[in-house]
């Protein structure tokens, strides 16, 4: 169990460990996607008060921040992201690393005078011209998956009025960025064998959902082995918590090497 504090609503979340029926829904998801995103946090998160929660309507850093907090209970805090020098001739493996902890506490938000509430809920005003906006969400997220400009049909969705000069388009983008930083960005990285500079795009939705489904994809196995040894249900095996889970499997593997 984890008990989180999003940044930018300042809901209050509990998450609880991962389950077999969970493996199961990463495994099988064709996607590393927001859909299967929402589809993981209706399952291992709740609100600390109970209340009933769409996961949908968090803003996309919040979301990102939520799934770093997933990878953080079940991997540990320390994440590595790998890339290859882009020299010419070089291509060495170059090893890009930070703590969570670090990162989300690097991108908190600040509040700037420059904004201040609207009169609808969830939309902020430009204090110094005639430009609403909200930040955007999962369920935006979802919604421009697959639109051949997912930018503009962004900012049409999230800034009014949305045909702004480019200039004024960049204010409100800083605003927004300073009310809800973006948790996917480019990480610097020195290649240890030329000395180059290398970057690497960090997005914490892929990065923790792949990580998370490399993992899942044994659930087959283990299922197989938990129920030919203990006659167990795959219902049962499934309810189980998955370090549970993979303690016994690692035991009945142990076993019948010694056989
Ligand atoms: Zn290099």
């Amino acid at each position: 169990m984890m008990n989180v504090r999003l940044p930018i609503s300042g809901l209050e979340v509990t998450l609880r460990q991962l389950r077999g029926v969970e493996d199961v829904l990463l495994a099988e998801a064709t996607r590393c996607d927001t859909y299967l995103a929402v589809a993981l946090l209706d399952k291992i998160a709740r609100l600390a008060n109970g209340a009933a929660m769409q996961w949908e309507i968090l803003s996309v850093t919040d979301l990102d921040g939520l799934l770093l907090r997933i990878r953080q209970m079940v991997f540990g805090d320390r994440v590595r992201a790998d890339t290859h020098c882009p020299a010419i001739g070089c291509n060495s493996k170059v090893e890009v690393a930070f703590s969570i902890e670090e990162y989300v506490d690097y991108y908190q938000p600040h509040p700037i005078v420059e904004v201040e509430s609207a009169p609808e809920s969830g939309w902020f005003q430009m204090k110094a011209v005639p430009i609403v906006f909200r930040l955007p969400t999962a369920a935006d997220r979802i919604a421009i998956a697959f639109v051949p400009d997912p930018v503009r049909e962004l900012r049409q969705c999230c800034i009014r009025p949305s045909d702004l000069s480019v200039q004024l388009l960049q204010q409100v983008e800083e605003a927004m960025e300073a009310i809800a930083p973006s948790l996917c960005n480019p990480l610097q990285g020195i290649c240890p064998e030329c000395g180059a500079a290398v970057e690497v795009y960090f997005d914490p939705q892929q990065f923790t959902l792949l990580e998370l489904r490399q993992q899942a994809v044994s659930i087959y196995e283990e299922v197989h082995l938990l129920a030919t040894q203990y006659q167990w249900t795959e219902a049962a095996i499934l309810r189980l918590p998955r370090d549970r889970r993979r303690q016994y499997a690692e035991r009945i593997r142990q076993q019948r090497r010694l056989a």
